[in-house]
């Protein structure tokens, strides 16, 4: 009596594990942590958007909808995380003297080094 012959297989879990883009901050969070995460990054946006400038307040973020698309009603996570990437990415503001874009509270540190070009 042998051992039986074990035949082994690539390991189910190569791909890493899914990821969803905060909409807020656009970091990514794992499935379960992102439901955590997410109404305290909201928390700590609301107390930041609070002490700027009110030049530089931005409205609430928006958390975007994608509709369902697939038959089994699974999210589109691709779709989702590109939704939700562009809308962290429309909390930033642009610097005026040099354009590249900031969270707010860095473009306010940012802005007192960033010195206009000497124009003649
Ligand atoms: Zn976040
Ligand atoms: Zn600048």
């Amino acid at each position: 009596m042998g051992w039986p012959i074990l035949y082994t297989e690539q390991p189910p879990a190569t791909k890493a594990p899914p990821t969803v883009v905060c909409y807020i901050c656009g970091r990514e969070f794992g499935t379960k942590s992102i439901g955590i995460h997410e109404p305290q990054c909201l928390k700590k946006w609301h107390l930041e958007n609070d002490r700027l400038p009110k030049n530089l307040q931005r409205p609430e973020p928006k958390k975007p909808e994608v509709r369902t698309i697939g038959a089994k009603g699974s999210y589109d996570l691709v779709a989702l995380n590109e939704a939700a990437w562009h809308s962290a990415q429309s909390q930033l503001v642009a610097c005026d003297i040099c354009e590249r874009t900031f969270l707010p509270d860095r473009l306010l540190v940012h802005q007192r080094s960033c010195k206009p070009k000497k124009t003649k």
